[in-house]
């Protein structure tokens, strides 16, 4: 056995069983653990992925300066997008950044190469830090969209009281991850509501006849009055926000001055904040 088999054997803990290319930059990847059990969670968190700087980078990628320690592991946190039900995988939705250490790494890998899975899983951007009693707005843009994906899977009771929207704001319509599966929610469940917007409309091959422009000048729109009789405020909803730290910053000071509070432990509040980068 080589050196690199020897250490994937021992660390790399885990297994891409699927890989889904959503666009070129963006896959989603089913992970398995190989002779250990994956451990609960609550749907909004995070576990860590990891790959040796020895892994080999994908061709999309910018070159890199030389690993130092081929043989460390290069870990970063991801938000699990799979039902906290599903317990035999966890899935991911990541975005390849050119010039970052790990993500050209994951998109180097096909189904069936292994990687490092952390055990523990933390955060606590939850539906949890929501009462039961506020109707649900989630707001994310491009992978932003994963912690959101595991509340809706487990979490959405359709037909019942509490309304759930998601407004997920991607380039162009060919970013939109997981679209399919959020359209045939919003049409068979009655209260969910899904509205993808797009911010470059003008490259689309075909004219693009949703909402465009940035989600944060789209929310002003009151996007949501059609599908729900009404704008959400603090006294009825509570607002996650999610992806690009301009459109997280935009979105909490649009919130603030319409009422709403950022949450925090010691001073509860009704918009949830999860920072990517
Ligand atoms: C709690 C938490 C959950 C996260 N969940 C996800 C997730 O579900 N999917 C996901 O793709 N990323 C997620 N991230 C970001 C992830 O941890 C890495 O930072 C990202 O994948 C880049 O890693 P890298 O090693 O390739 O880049 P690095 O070498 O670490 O470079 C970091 C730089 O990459 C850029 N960047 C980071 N994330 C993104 C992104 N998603 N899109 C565009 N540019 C980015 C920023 O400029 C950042 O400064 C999460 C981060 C945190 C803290």
């Amino acid at each position: 056995m080589s050196v690199a088999q020897d250490l994937a054997a021992k660390t790399l803990n885990a297994v891409v069983v699927q890989r889904v290319e959503v666009s070129p930059g963006l896959a989603i990847l089913r992970v398995v653990p190989d002779g250990w059990e994956l451990t609960d969670f609550t749907p909004g968190q995070f576990a860590v992925l990891g790959l040796p700087g020895s892994a080999r980078r994908c061709a999309v990628s910018d070159s890199e300066d030389e690993i130092t320690d081929p043989d460390r592991l290069i870990k970063r946190a991801y938000s699990i997008a799979s039902s906290s039900v599903a317990k035999e995988y966890l899935e991911f939705y990541v975005a390849l950044v050119p010039s970052g250490a790990l993500t050209p790494r994951l998109f180097a890998l096909a189904a069936g190469d292994r990687l490092w899975l952390g055990a523990k899983v933390s955060g606590m951007f939850t539906l949890e830090q929501a009462p039961e009693d506020k109707h649900l707005v989630l707001i994310a843009t491009g992978t932003g969209l994963a912690p959101y994906m595991s509340m809706l899977r487990s979490q959405l009771t359709c037909g019942g009281q509490r309304r759930f929207a998601v407004l997920h704001g991607a380039r162009h319509s060919w970013d939109l991850g997981y679209r399919s599966e959020l359209m045939t929610l919003d049409r068979m469940c009655s209260n969910f509501t899904y509205i993808p917007s797009i911010s470059r409309p003008n490259e689309e091959p075909v004219a693009w006849g949703g909402e465009s422009g940035y989600i944060q000048d789209h929310w002003q729109r009151k996007p949501l009055e059609a599908a729900w009789g009404f704008h959400p405020g603090p006294d009825d909803s509570d607002v996650f926000v999610c992806g690009n730290p301009d459109m997280i910053e935009s979105m909490v000071e649009i919130l603030i001055a319409e009422g709403f509070k950022e949450h925090s432990k010691a001073e509860p509040g009704q918009i949830h904040v999860e920072r990517y980068w």
